[in-house]
């Protein structure tokens, strides 16, 4: 049985349905603050609480089977973190140390934790690989950072077993469209742009136009939340049959698409025009992040399955009737 936290966001509930679809028993835990109700499988247990609610893990450790624990929830917005940065850090931080005491008590000692490509700030290359230095440039890379480390020195103290994935840009939606991205507000380009194409927005702003990149705008690796998925689902069993023990991988597709790239594409999968305003940059935005996933290729045999323009259909078939 695995546990999830965060089991009704937007990456949690993919993964939820993907464990649900493989014959696996899982149990939601969410405080419903960010995540949807509607997003969590009804063949999963909700249990609506927070994670630092010791009572609650307390009960919950010792009633059920749970031989992993994935941790999805958190605050995941940059500038908000810049402006919260106590939020931040008690939410993603602060909560993950309670969780982690409650399981080390209960004796589970396998974590899937979600990190981000924001652990390295402003890279000097473009082509990520784990071992490039972190330097994030947000409490919410620092506080994703932070929680890296404690895993490592948990590790060390007594011997908790951890896949960190960090992801890039996570986007699309579940093949039959019953769930899919849904923030508010809402700040990532694909989700915004077919927002606007189907009437929700009067334009889309292109953040910088003047970046060192072919036509000018930010280059990003757009990953399909299902790729995602199969990554989780391989990094726990991975734990559970002891064949991994501590590793930090990447998560991208090693393809990087720049922001005019992506709204051709989006125009290209949905037969509408956009329309486009050259805005300033936005603070904090690196050129190019484009990851290196050629260690979890390597040591889980996982690879990415769908390109831009499946995450894209994706994505599409979600919103045009999306529920929540
Ligand atoms: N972006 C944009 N307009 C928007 C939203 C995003 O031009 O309305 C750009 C943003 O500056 C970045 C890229 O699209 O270069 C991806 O941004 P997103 O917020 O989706 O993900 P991030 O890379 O920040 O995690």
């Amino acid at each position: 049985m695995i546990l999830v936290i965060g089991g009704a966001g937007y990456i949690g509930s993919h993964i939820v349905k993907e464990l649900l679809e493989q014959g696996r028993d899982v149990i939601v835990l969410d405080n419903l603050t960010t995540g949807k109700r509607d997003a969590v499988d009804p063949r999963a247990e909700l249990i609506e609480a927070d994670l630092s609610d010791r009572k609650v893990l307390k009960e919950l450790f010792q009633s059920k089977p749970i031989e992993a624990v994935m941790h999805f929830a958190a605050n995941s917005l940059v500038g908000e973190s810049v402006n919260k940065p106590y939020k931040y850090y008690e939410n993603n931080v602060g909560k993950t140390i309670i969780l982690l005491e409650e399981m080390k008590e209960a004796n589970i000692n396998n974590f899937v934790f979600s990190s981000t490509a924001a652990v390295y700030g402003i890279p000097e290359t473009d082509l990520i690989s784990e071992d490039l230095a972190t330097k994030p440039i947000n409490p919410y890379g620092r506080s994703k950072l932070m929680v890296e480390h404690i895993l490592e020195d948990a590790f060390q103290a007594h011997g908790l077993n951890y896949v960190t994935l960090r992801y890039f840009n996570a986007a699309g939606a579940y093949h039959t469209g019953e769930i899919g991205e849904s923030h508010d507000p809402e700040t990532h380009l694909i989700p915004i742009i077919l927002g606007h194409l189907l009437g929700e927005r009067e334009s889309i702003s292109v953040f910088g136009t003047d970046y060192p990149t072919q036509d000018g705008t930010c280059i990003r690796d757009y990953i399909h939340v299902s790729d995602l998925a199969s990554a989780h689902i391989l990094a726990v069993d991975a734990l559970i049959d002891k064949k991994v023990d501590r590793r930090v991988y990447n998560l991208g597709n090693g393809a990087g698409y720049s922001v005019k790239e992506v709204i051709e594409a989006c125009q290209e999968v949905t037969g509408i025009q956009a329309n486009v305003v050259e805005s300033p940059r936005r603070a904090g935005d690196p050129a190019v992040l484009v990851a290196s996933s050629k260690k979890i290729r390597d040591e889980l045999n996982w690879a990415a399955k769908y390109d831009l323009n499946a995450i894209i259909s994706s994505a599409w078939n979600w919103h045009k009737n999306r529920t929540y």
